[in-house]
């Protein structure tokens, strides 16, 4: 294939995944170089953009060749600077991006899923099937999704990585056009499926059918299914017989890093952008970031940025003045406790002073209990805190985030009425 017919066709499918301006603004400019023994190689002139592309959709385009071309593409990003008579042979330079184990750091809040993975990716038969893996944003789900995708690939499996999102567009592509049988044919022939951000099939019923029939089907002849998302019982708006299924395997949760954990990032990251900072500055930067570690990688790729433009010897002083004002560096809100019941109320359709009150109607008795719930599970109130707010003392809180506990194992109206919630509060 031409590398310019690969290109026109790797664009259609990334104009429908990224967002419209990103795209017009990163991908015009971008330019296909050379299609040499399954590696391509494009150009972006302007230094930023290249940059900003590398960073951020490095894993898009290579997914979007690689499907587009049939099999593994080996992406390179080359910028202004670059030698436009690349020889595919030389050693190709370390890629920052990369999401391999190497590049894992593993720690007491990760050695569990990581260990997991690279299970999974020395794929033995007797493994645990499914690996599902949760965690906050940002904590390498993906990060480890891909590293499984890469070692089976380079062990010659057929594995796929894909978001739900991108499943599901590609579900309702397929219907739209007729082809589901090559879709079918596609996703139930590979080794390894991995599929991530799977909360995205939320409400949407046909994918989650599609994907279940699939599931099933790699299932029952062995294939790994591995997928990555927000807690299962979190779930809400996903079927509870494919919740089911994700629980029958095994289910690893990451947790935020530990202080020193995020040193060793931190040190890892400096190491691979070829930068060093004295350790009173790590420490700073590990003790800021309290969310996760896509604001680490930020942070660091920032004072690169800064420290090669000002040349300038860097203090702690310095640091924190580079730091200040990074956007990154807003503590990850949760709403306040008071918009509970406003937003229960307008979810449900009940008055605050109904849920306040003491009418026993199945609504109010309702929108009582999921605003218990949300105050003590989501937003970690206490019982007794959550009862003062609902004008209640802290047993009936506690009979009702029971009751929601115990419906949402069953009762798809409640989790829809929670999810309905949550999005207006933003929670997940
Ligand atoms: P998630 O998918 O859970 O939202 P990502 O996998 O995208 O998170 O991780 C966010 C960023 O943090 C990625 O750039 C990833 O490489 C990095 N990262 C996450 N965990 C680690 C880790 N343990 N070691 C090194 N980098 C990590
Ligand atoms: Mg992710």
């Amino acid at each position: 294939m031409k590398v310019d017919v690969l290109w026109n066709k790797s664009l259609e499918i990334l104009s429908e995944e990224i967002n419209t301006s990103s795209f017009k603004l990163l991908f015009k400019d971008i330019e296909p170089i050379s299609l040499i023994n399954n590696e391509m190689i494009i150009s972006i002139k302007n230094s930023f953009k290249k940059d900003a592309v590398t960073k951020k959709f490095y894993d898009h385009i290579s997914n979007a060749v690689s499907e587009s071309f049939g099999s593994k593409i080996n992406l390179k990003i080359i910028g202004p600077t670059a030698n436009r008579n690349y020889n595919s042979s030389e050693k190709p330079k370390k890629d920052f991006h990369k999401y391999t184990f190497d590049n894992f750091i593993v720690g007491s809040s990760n050695e569990l899923a990581f260990s997991a993975s690279k299970q999974v990716a020395d794929f033995d038969e007797n493994d645990f099937n499914p690996l599902y893996i949760y965690s906050d944003v940002g904590l390498g789900k993906t990060h480890l999704l891909l590293s499984i995708h890469e070692h089976l690939s380079k062990n010659n499996k057929n594995s796929i990585y894909i978001s739900s999102e991108r499943f599901t567009n590609e579900y309702i592509k397929s219907i739209k056009e007729r082809k589901t049988d090559e879709f079918r044919k596609k996703y139930r022939s590979c080794d390894a499926l991995l599929i991530d951000d799977i909360q995205f099939l939320g409400g949407k019923t046909q994918t989650q059918e599609g994907f279940f029939h699939t599931f099933n089907d790699l299932f029952l002849k062995g294939r790994k299914i591995i997928i990555a998302g927000d807690d299962p019982l979190k779930l809400v708006d996903l079927e509870s017989r494919l919740i089911s299924r994700f629980q029958s395997g095994l289910v690893v949760d990451i947790q935020p890093p530990d202080f020193e954990t995020k040193v060793a990032i931190i040190e890892h990251k400096l190491h691979l952008l070829n930068l060093s900072l004295s350790k009173e500055i790590i420490d700073y930067i590990a003790n800021l970031c309290q969310v996760n570690i896509r604001q680490i990688e930020s942070i660091v790729n920032r004072l690169k940025a800064m420290i090669s433009l000002t040349n300038q010897e860097i203090t702690i002083n310095v640091a924190k003045s580079m730091i200040i004002g990074f956007d990154e560096i807003k503590i990850q809100n949760k709403p306040e406790p008071g918009a509970v019941i406003p937003a229960v109320s307008k979810a449900l359709g009940v008055s605050e002073d109904e849920i306040k009150g003491k009418g026993r109607t199945e609504n109010i008795v309702i929108a009582r209990r999921l605003s218990s719930f949300i105050l003590n599970k989501d937003l970690s109130l206490t019982t007794t805190a959550s009862g003062s707010l609902l004008n209640k003392n802290h047993s009936s809180v506690i009979n009702g985030v029971r009751f929601i506990e115990k419906e949402l194992k069953s009762n798809f109206k409640i989790r829809h009425s929670l999810q309905l919630v949550r999005n207006s509060l933003k929670i997940n």
